[in-house]
């Protein structure tokens, strides 16, 4: 069955929020040397996956993301700058989005239908992405995450793939554009915990990841996604507060194994197959 989708988002490691103000832009972005092992160790498992790219990386390199298409991978948008977008607003959003297109189609060719937004920023008062996707021909969003936490989330939002009404995310909207891939959480004890990719698949041991995904497959599709960075060993240290710390730094040593012990367990796809959008 076509249950388990794999995205891998594509972006400078120092773009991530907890990063962003402590590491000057000219700072080794390691993209080639941490992602050509990923693209590798997909050839080897036969594995085809999502790649959501920013923008901003797609222009530095256009060879990777020629090379991640050629491949047989699907190519996401991951906007422009990784900015959140409640940051953005409408309009520099519109913009980054429309350039981001732009980017990804001159270089593979082809018009991405998928859209990942930075930092799971897809919430109700940035319920208007979805005008906006549907303007530039997205077929479907993988940005909500269906649990409150510090940095971003949705406390209440369904757990399977849905169409959200613009005026109230929570709810299908049967004839709505948009087909929402929200991330996989599992109900443990009556509470949803995070469970499916990036500091949560560092920080959790293998098997308990392996098990969750395993129940709520079951269940539903599932949606694992990881960075570049979360798999590679030598990102560089900066001496950060406790949270940042370990947020960006745990289990790295660990990851890259883990993640191909995973990838021999569950057959991934790329999100627009596990969602029957492939032409
Ligand atoms: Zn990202």
């Amino acid at each position: 069955m076509n249950k388990a989708a794999l995205v891998i988002d594509l972006e400078f490691w120092h773009t991530s929020e907890f990063l962003r103000e402590y590491v000057p832009r000219d700072y080794n972005d390691m993209v080639l040397d941490a992602t050509i092992p990923i693209l590798n160790l997909l050839d080897k498992n036969k594995t085809k996956a999502t790649f959501a790219i920013v923008g901003q990386l797609a222009e530095k390199y256009p060879d990777l993301v020629r090379t991640i298409y050629n491949k047989g991978h699907e190519v996401a948008s991951h906007c422009y700058s990784h900015r959140m977008l409640n940051d953005l607003g409408v309009n520099k959003f519109e913009d980054e989005i429309k350039r981001s297109v732009e980017i990804l189609s001159a270089i593979t060719g082809e018009q991405p239908i998928g859209f990942r937004a930075p930092s799971f920023s897809v919430t109700q008062p940035t319920s208007w992405v979805f005008k906006i996707l549907k303007k530039y021909n997205f077929k479907y969003d993988a940005s909500i995450f269906p649990i409150k936490t510090i940095l971003y989330g949705v406390s209440n939002a369904p757990l399977i793939p849905y169409k959200p009404n613009p005026d109230n995310i929570l709810l299908n909207e049967v004839n709505a554009d948009i087909i929402e891939f929200p991330a996989t959480v599992m109900n443990f004890v009556g509470k949803l915990m995070p469970i499916s990719g990036g500091f949560y698949f560092r920080i959790f041991p293998l098997w308990f990841i392996k098990y969750a995904l395993r129940r709520v497959i079951l269940q539903r599709p599932i949606i694992f996604y990881i960075h570049p960075w979360d798999l590679y060993v030598d990102v560089p240290r900066i001496n950060l507060h406790f949270l940042p710390k370990i947020i960006t730094y745990y289990g790295l040593k660990y990851a890259m194994k883990k993640f191909e012990l995973l990838l021999n367990e569950f057959n991934f796809r790329p999100i627009k197959e596990v969602l029957f959008l492939s032409d």
